[in-house]
């Protein structure tokens, strides 16, 4: 049962009291990736409280594309993908090297496969394959080019009765009610270049949307889906579930955690765990002291996408109990406009530094790097964490007039409408008749240069300079009625526009350090017994990398069932 706040009458705020207030066999903390361990752990036979911090269910699982890489999974067997655990093992290897354990991806590939099994048979959820969604990295042994992606398909949110009005909210809407899958998106930004493809698929997720809501439904796609679909199963699992509940401290006895304390109704509750505490917290992409101590003093408050109540607390309750942290410096970077005003959201890009028509610039208004290169790898090269590189902070994404005509912008904004006058007023977008006059209104003096030279490499069809259009990651954002090159036109139609480019990211990837089971780990290896660290707050089994786009979610899906039934496998402690 989902427990709204409530006065328990004891004890009061700022006690802990020295015995336990309620007792569990695990406590989860965060519903996001969280749900599903806390599913896992019911599965296992045990009894669950998931505690969140804010009064919804989801996380920034639910605001996400919900699109999930766990190699080797039944999803892709049916689809004939020909993945196998061998080429994803070889993949990994030669991508994430020495940045982190091996012992991590091992267990990640181990358990991959039986965690979808488990997703598929303990939620209503349907998944499908993301055709041509290739790794990110193609040119890696191992690398699958037809992709390793999966996602759920639509589903009718209205089947959770009064739980439908808790699942959080994504900050990226349809401009009319529709679910839109990853396979659609891609189609969907193409409206103006190729209907043929991308008129069906609006067409059919309208009946679904709109109509579906005419006769009582809500069908939703993505994260929404996904995680609508897990709170089903949470609570088929009869997990307890307390809102607005934050994790507030640890309890430790002997050498392990045995419990936590949680703020509820205002008051200081000790829940006793018997078999461990699953840490799902998020990570601290918005704490902008922890961003700024760790990550780099060029990144501002506001420009993550995730969940606001993403802010490290976990993160720094475990330090305290002796937790190692590792890979603190990254996070699942993506590029993106930043908030028009403060406390606004960001406005982040996907296929937007693909398609041609369009480069990314410095403050010089020259071009360093490969626009359409892979999220993790764009944020890094902007932030100068790859070798000696330069901080480009901001930089501006240049395009031309024939680009705001051909692409929807910001996943929102229709082709050839003017983008918002707020965007012109906060000066994170700018637009002039020429480009020399773009060049004056930015102070770039190299800008005229810069973009004679993409003119003259894109006319020819290939990116001499940074490559941009040569790997199958770059060209499925691209258009693909755009030839010789998907991701490469000049730049010749006026006017011609800039907007503010700022590295944000899906939720930071550095945090607790942990084992092939997510038990977390002292500085010397040890173990912490009976603490747990999955998604977000676990440093990046990848280390500083991000071999595709769904493997954040993977990551928090896999550990959280590999977590819950390793602490189920676990003597109860006296
Ligand atoms: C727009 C967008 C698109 C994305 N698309 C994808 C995608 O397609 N594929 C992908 O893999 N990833 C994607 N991501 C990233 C992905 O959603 C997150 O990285 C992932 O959800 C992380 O899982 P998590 O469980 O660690 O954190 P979250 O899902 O954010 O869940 C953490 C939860 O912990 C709660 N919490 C925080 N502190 C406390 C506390 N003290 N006590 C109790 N609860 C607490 C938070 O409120 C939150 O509900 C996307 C993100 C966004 C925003």
């Amino acid at each position: 049962m989902d427990n709204d706040p409530v006065d328990t009458g004891s004890p009061e705020r700022g006690d802990v009291q020295p015995d336990w207030d309620e007792t569990y066999d695990v406590v989860v903390v965060g519903a996001g990736t969280g749900l599903f361990a806390a599913m896992a752990a019911a599965d296992a036979g045990l009894k669950v409280l998931l505690v969140e911090k804010s009064a919804s269910f989801g996380g920034s699982a639910a605001m996400s594309a919900g699109i999930i890489w766990m190699p080797g999974n039944a999803v892709l067997q049916e689809a004939a993908t020909g993945d196998t655990r061998e080429s994803a093992e070889s993949y990994l290897d030669h991508l994430v090297g020495e940045s982190a354990p091996r012992e991590r991806r091992l267990s990640f590939l181990e358990h991959a496969p039986a965690a979808v099994d488990f997703l598929r048979r303990s939620t209503p959820l349907k998944f499908m394959h993301i055709p041509g969604h290739p790794d990110h990295h193609e040119d890696l042994d191992g690398a699958s080019v037809i992709g390793r992606a999966i996602e759920a398909k639509p589903f009718n949110m209205a089947s959770l009765g009064a739980d439908r009005k808790r699942v959080r909210a994504s900050d990226v809407k349809a401009p009319v009610p529709m679910p839109i899958t990853s396979v659609d998106y891609k189609w969907l930004v193409l409206l103006g270049r190729a209907p043929w493809q991308a008129v069906p698929h609006a067409v059919w997720r309208l009946i679904q949307g709109l109509g579906g809501k005419l006769i009582g439904r809500d069908v939703v796609a993505a994260g929404q889906a996904l995680v609508a679909g897990l709170l089903t199963g949470v609570r088929e699992a009869e997990v307890d579930t307390w809102r607005t509940s934050p994790l507030l401290d640890l309890v430790t006895e002997g050498d392990g955690i045995t419990g936590a304390v949680v703020e509820r109704g205002g008051c200081r509750i000790r829940v006793r765990a018997g078999r461990g505490v699953i840490l799902a917290g998020g990570g601290f992409e918005n704490n902008p002291v922890m961003r700024r101590k760790y990550q780099s003093v060029a990144l501002q408050d506001g420009w993550s996408v995730n969940a606001r109540e993403n802010t490290g607390d976990v993160i720094r309750i475990a330090e305290r109990h002796g937790a190692a942290l590792s890979a603190m410096d990254q996070s699942w970077w993506s590029l993106g406009l930043p908030p028009v005003k403060e406390g606004g959201t960001p406005t982040f890009m996907l296929a937007e530094r693909s398609q041609p028509g369009s480069i990314i610039v410095d403050a010089t208004g020259r071009r360093f790097f490969n626009e359409s290169c892979d999220h993790m790898t764009a944020g890094q090269i902007m932030l100068g964490q790859r070798g000696a590189d330069a901080v480009h902070v901001p930089s501006w994404l240049v395009f031309d007039q024939k680009y705001r005509n051909r692409h929807i912008f910001g996943g929102q904004f229709l082709p050839g409408l003017p983008l918002p006058r707020s965007w012109y007023r906060a000066g994170l977008a700018h637009r002039a008749a020429t480009v020399e006059a773009l060049a004056e209104q930015l102070s770039m003096p190299g800008l005229v240069e810069g973009v004679a030279r993409f003119n003259l490499l894109a006319a020819r069809g290939h990116d001499d300079d940074f490559g941009r259009g040569d790997s199958a990651h770059d060209r499925y954002w691209g258009d693909p009625t755009n030839t010789p090159n998907p991701n490469l036109r000049p730049l010749t139609t006026a006017p011609f526009h800039a907007v503010q480019v700022v590295p944000g990211d899906f939720g930071t990837c550095g945090g607790i350090t942990t084992d092939g089971y997510g038990r977390a780990l002292r500085g010397d290896g040890s173990v912490i017994d009976g603490l747990y660290a999955i998604g977000n707050c676990a440093a990046n089994a990848f280390g500083n990398t991000s071999p595709q786009f769904g493997a954040t979610l993977g990551l928090g899906l896999t550990f959280g069932w590999v977590a819950a039934r390793h602490a189920a496998s676990q003597p109860v402690d006296a």
